[in-house]
């Protein structure tokens, strides 16, 4: 069993640290709202008055934070933790955030002796209550094998997509595709209701037919066609059009950079701006479905 700091305890970090709490780990957890903080520390995580202080012996870093900047800030800024990591600690960002932020992550671990993974996820808060979320992870084979180890009390499938940064290139492809499949789904429910559809039976139909995808099988967005749903609880997230629209910032900027074609992402991308741009950054991604009303 291992010390582990963890820091970031949003919607997805705490779920995670409760599942490391209940395969035996020690958790020296920290988040800047006492509210998170309190709620990981009910369920057996240590408090720590702040993240240096949660690195204090730690084997293992986790940081589960919402976008590039604050890792970067939280690891590499002034008084950054880098320099209070233990020898030999394995640092795995489970954040999403740009490939360019992971790979100085990566060069300033490495000069430092420490082992580092971009380990972002995909499934969601209910994957990550249920411990079965897919990791996508970047780094050296020593670094993935041990990271597997600990990621495996929190996840199903744990693959290792290649070098440094390569975690978060997959997460990125990933992401936009979620991004166009919601719409597409959002878009086919909304035409047969015009049509005088019962959004509920449509769905079944369409799990048991081509149209079968994740937006519909786990996350369907019209309101009552799935009790668990974000959709069934006024958009409660669940996952932020605020933090969707960061991750199709993200595979816009890459594609322009390496000059990919990706017309379904950019529009996607224009989509999702336009229903922060009303106020809606807050609410969960699948409200999109709010703008084909
Ligand atoms: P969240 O906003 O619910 O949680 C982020 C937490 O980080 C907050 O509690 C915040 O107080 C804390 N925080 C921010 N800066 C901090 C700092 N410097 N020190 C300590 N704590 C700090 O976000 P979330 O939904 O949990 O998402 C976290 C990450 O996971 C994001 O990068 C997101 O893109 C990714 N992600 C989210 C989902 C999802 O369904 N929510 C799914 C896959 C990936």
């Amino acid at each position: 069993m291992k010390t582990i700091a963890f820091i970031g305890l949003g919607n997805m970090g705490l779920p995670m640290t409760l599942n490391l709490l209940k395969a035996g780990h020690q958790v020296r957890a920290f988040d800047l709202s006492a509210v998170a903080l309190d709620k990981a520390v009910e369920h057996g995580a240590l408090a720590c008055k702040n993240a240096i202080e949660a690195c204090d012996n730690a084997d293992v870093l986790i940081t589960m934070l919402p976008a590039g900047k604050h890792v970067r800030e939280l690891v590499l800024g002034k008084n950054g933790l880098l320099g209070h990591f233990q020898s030999n600690l394995l640092f795995m960002d489970c954040s999403t955030i740009d490939a360019q932020t992971a790979q100085d992550l990566h060069k300033a671990c490495e000069e430092h002796g420490s082992l580092m993974l971009d380990a972002p996820v995909s499934g969601g808060v209910t994957a990550a209550q249920t411990g079965t979320l897919t990791f996508m992870c970047g780094g050296s084979e020593p670094a993935f094998l041990m990271g597997k180890k600990i990621l495996n009390d929190m996840g199903q499938n744990i693959f290792h997509a290649g070098s440094s940064g390569s975690g978060q290139v997959a997460k990125m492809c990933n992401n936009m595709l979620l991004a166009i499949h919601m719409i597409g789904t959002s878009e086919a429910l909304k035409l047969g209701e015009k049509n005088g559809l019962d959004a509920k039976v449509l769905s079944e139909i369409m799990l048991a037919s081509s149209g079968k995808n994740w937006s519909l099988e786990k996350y369907n967005p019209y309101p009552g066609v799935m009790a668990t749903s974000p959709a069934s609880k006024a958009y409660e997230p669940g996952f932020m059009v605020d933090l969707m629209t960061k991750d199709l910032n993200l595979a816009m900027e890459n594609a322009q950079n390496i000059g990919a074609q990706t017309p379904l992402g950019t529009l996607a991308h224009q989509l999702y701006l336009q229903k922060q741009r009303q106020g809606d950054g807050q609410r969960d991604f699948s409200s999109i479905i709010e703008l084909l009303s």
